[in-house]
């Protein structure tokens, strides 16, 4: 029997699907979704921060390329498995 994440389904041990909502940050140690990090470690510009802030749309510009800095930002880090 295995533990399953009760939002992205991944197994215990595996990482998450990225942006689940119990995957932890690896630069802060609190909730990935919902943590400031994105801003300091980009360092965002304030176009930048309004257009993350608004979420509009992430398959448009700039969040597209926001999001894709972020996930190459964590993987360098060192994502959090469950
Ligand atoms: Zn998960
Ligand atoms: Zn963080």
């Amino acid at each position: 029997m295995s533990e399953l994440c009760s939002d992205c389904g991944c197994v215990k041990g595996q990482l998450h699907e990225i942006f689940c909502t119990n995957e932890r940050c690896p630069f802060c140690n609190n909730q990935l979704v919902s943590c400031g990090c994105i801003s300091e470690i980009l360092s965002l510009n304030s176009e930048e921060q309004l257009a993350l802030d608004e979420y509009i749309d992430d398959e448009a510009e700039p969040l597209k390329s926001i999001n894709e800095r972020w996930v190459k930002a964590l993987a360098q880090k060192g994502r959090r498995p469950f």
